[in-house]
């Protein structure tokens, strides 16, 4: 399966990635986040897979269907690319942050929760990392809460 310009090979984040093999860039259009829309948010539990997007307040898409290559893109604290919903075509798109060179790897902030964050260790490799995949807006929150949690000695 491919996409122009882009292809999933194993990813050193986490299982298989989408990666570059043409400059993107800011701004531009990566690959449509196909799935099934829903109006529900889903029920986290360890080991559940993570295709399950929240695309704007309220609305959910589930990618876990063979044809959305997107779904390979892995979450990063310091991501390349961002999901946004387009609401004239009811579509989501990856689309760059930045100037996304050839061979380098597309990410982007899955947007998760507090509560989903807790089953999703997060392995990106960047100097941020909070160790938890979680929205970037919650992270200072995060970090307090496992600042507090802390076993005492
Ligand atoms: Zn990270």
């Amino acid at each position: 399966m491919s996409w122009p310009g882009l292809e999933s090979k194993p990813s050193p984040i986490a299982g298989t990635g989408l990666f570059a093999t043409q400059v993107f860039t800011s701004g531009q259009k990566l690959l449509p986040y196909l799935g099934k829309v829903i109006d529900s948010p889903p029920r986290s539990a360890p080991g559940q897979p993570t295709f399950i997007l929240e695309i704007k307040p309220g609305v959910w898409i589930d990618g876990q269907t063979e044809n959305n290559l997107a779904r390979f893109a892995n979450h990063s604290c310091a991501p390349n690319a961002e999901l946004v919903f387009d609401e004239e075509q009811k579509e989501a798109w990856l689309i760059a942050r930045q100037t996304i060179p050839v061979g380098e790897e597309i990410t982007f902030d899955y947007g998760f929760s507090l509560a989903e964050s807790l089953f999703h260790p997060c392995q990106c490799g960047q100097a941020n990392c909070v160790g938890k995949i979680i929205a970037s807006p919650l992270r200072p929150a995060l970090l307090r809460h496992l600042r507090f949690s802390r076993p005492r000695d």
